[in-house]
Formats: C-alpha cells, structure tokens, sequence
C-alpha cells in the first residue's frame, strides 16, 4: 500500500528501524523527568533549529496535534479579539473553535482562487491576533505569510501539511504550528507548536495558566527540558531521528518544488482522465498538496484505479468532497513512488 493521502500520509520507510532502535534501547519507556528523556528532548529541539533553520530566539513545544496547537493559541495568546482569515476547510474549524472561547472572534472567508495577500482587510484596530493557515490542505491552497499588513497583532500560523517539507519564513509570524502525520511523514500523534519571543512576551503579559497546556507552563518546562506532561516520547525519538538523516530544509524545499513540477506537467499533459488543477493560479498552490478537480465520475475513476493497484489517493474535503481528489507531495514521496503513481495513470487508459 502506497499513501498518497494528505494526512496521515505515507511513513519515511526509515521510521521502522528507528521504531526498533526504541525498543531495543529502552526508549519506549523512559520517564519525561528523566535526565535520558531531557538528552533526547534537547538534542531534538537543537536538531529542529539547525535542519529547519529555525530562529535560535524562537521556542519548539510538543502537544498532541495541530487541534491542540488551535486551542492553546485561544487560551493563552489571544487577548480579547481575534481575526480568523481563511478559505478552506481548516481555518473555518479554528475558527468554529476559537469562537466557542472567544464568542466576539472574526472571521474573514475568502475565495481560493484569491490570495492572501490581495485582500481587503477591515479594520484591525480591535484585533489583537491574526489566525491563518499557510497550508489550507482541504483545498491546496499555500499562502505567502507576512507580518506587513497586520500592525503590531500577534500572528499564528497553521502550517499543517507544509511544515517539513518547504521553507517557511519564520520570522513572518509569532506562533507556526503543525502535527507530525502530514509532512513530516512519521505515525499520527504528535503536535509541534514554533513561538516567537514575541509570543512569550504576550503569554507573559496575559499570565494565564489555567490550563494544564498553557504557553507559560510549556516554556517552563522547556527549560528543563522536559514537557508539560508525558508526551510521545517514541514520536519525538522518530522526528530526531529523521530529523538528523534527512537534509536541510532549503534542499527539501527544492525537491518538493521539483516534485510538484512532475505532477503539474503530467496534469497539463493528460487531460484525458479529466481532471485539472483545482487551484488555477500556480502561485497560490501548495507545494506539498496537490487538489485535482474533474465531474464526480472521474474523480470515482480515478480514486478506484489506483485503489485497484494498491495506491490511495486523498479523498476530496468539506465541500469539495465529489468534485476534487488530493495528492500529497510530501518528503517521504520519493521521485520514485510519484513515476509509479504516474506509470500506473499513463497505461490504465
Ligand atoms: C490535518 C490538519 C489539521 C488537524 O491536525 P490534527 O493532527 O488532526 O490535529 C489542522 N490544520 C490543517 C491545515 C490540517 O491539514
């Protein structure tokens, strides 16, 4: 079985050995007070920084997902007000969520085929976060992420199914969160949540917490290098791991900008299954998702092909459930799998 699928998606191969060096060396079990766990813990925030290129003032925590990531921005961060900007599938639901803490939170909806950067903002003067999503994977949608346009608000970034696989610009924003099932190509539950000093001095100013996973208790625990409760320790072994093999993000960046480049030649070429890009402004789309569009009975076509060969393709979101299908482009995607995907679609017709 070969995942194309947005999340989870397919595990590095390399992932097996490293589930085997765990339990062979006691990884599996050790306590998150531990000085073994604190060398681990360590050693992973520091590999982060350096492959990621990371800002060394920004701050790494580990939650349980991206969900998680959503609520403690609302419960630690937010002020009074935020701004929900979004136009997908994903942001609508932090949004729905944040709303449930905050009933005055805004929300601004926004076509897909638009960018984020062309829009007419209204007033911010009341709004003390920005809430956006670089990686809108229900519909294949990444946006350009920059502070220019929002004031002095502190900004929050889901980068879900990006994080991993292309260069963000971290200094952009406050808070970047993910989960590590999507592009970091390692087994579902593990969140990672990036912050700013800027972020930190917002949780410090609000001084909450109430809350088991508050900023202010995560950071005091990342300062022992522990965690604000017993986390996945085998995930966070896999992500250092992984994170140590696998080559800077700047050369990963490039490689899924190549990989894209293969599908959207295919598409371009092979308009006979129907389908075309969903996203019609190159600019706008993600590099790591693709979102084919097509009439309900090529998207069934295509979805039980490559089913039939053992392939799963992503299932189209939300609203765009008949009419899309999703193709992950993520690193553990080797050139290979996507010339296996793309054999497999030139010789079925
Ligand atoms: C998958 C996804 C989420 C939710 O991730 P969980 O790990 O289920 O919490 C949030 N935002 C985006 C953009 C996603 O793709």
């Amino acid at each position: 079985m070969l995942s194309f699928y947005p999340g989870p998606s397919k595990v590095h191969p390399e992932a097996l050995e490293f589930i085997r060096e765990a339990f062979d060396q006691g990884i599996v079990s050790i306590n998150h007070r531990s000085a073994r766990f604190e060398a681990l813990l360590k050693d992973t925030l520091e590999v982060l920084h350096a492959k990621w290129n990371i800002p060394s003032d920004y701050t790494i925590y580990f939650i349980s997902s991206a969900t998680e990531a959503w609520e403690i921005v609302a419960q630690s961060l937010i002020e009074r007000q935020s701004l929900h900007i979004y136009n997908g599938a994903f942001g609508k639901k932090w949004a729905h969520y944040t709303q449930q803490i905050y009933p005055e939170a805004q929300s601004l909806a926004f076509d897909s085929q638009e960018g984020l950067a062309e829009l007419k903002l209204p007033n911010l003067d009341q709004i003390d976060t920005i809430c956006l999503v670089q990686s809108e994977t229900s519909n294949g949608t990444g946006q350009k992420i920059t502070r220019a346009a929002f004031g002095d608000a502190l900004i929050a970034v889901d980068a879900t199914s990006s994080m991993g696989g292309i260069e963000l610009p971290w200094i952009e924003a406050d808070v970047w969160l993910a989960s590590v099932q999507k592009c970091i190509g390692i087994p579902a539950g593990l969140g990672i949540m990036i912050c700013s000093p800027k972020a930190l001095t917002r949780a410090e100013k609000l001084g909450r917490k109430s809350h088991y996973n508050d900023v202010l208790l995560m950071e005091e625990n990342r300062q022992r290098f522990q965690t604000h409760y017993t986390p996945n320790v085998l995930s966070i072994y896999l992500l250092n791991r992984l994170t140590h093999l696998l080559p800077n993000l700047s050369l990963i960046d490039a490689q899924t900008r190549k990989k894209m480049q293969i599908w959207e030649d295919f598409w371009k070429t092979n308009q006979h299954w129907g389908l075309t890009c969903l996203i019609e402004n190159p600019d706008l789309r993600l590099p790591t998702v693709l979102a084919l569009h097509g009439k309900p009975e090529y998207i069934q076509k295509i979805q039980q092909t490559c089913m039939a060969a053992g392939i799963e393709l992503g299932k189209g979101y939300g609203d765009w459930q008949a009419t899309t299908v999703r193709i992950a482009n993520f690193p553990s995607h080797t050139e290979k799998d996507i010339e296996t995907l793309i054999q497999l679609l030139t010789h079925e017709l």
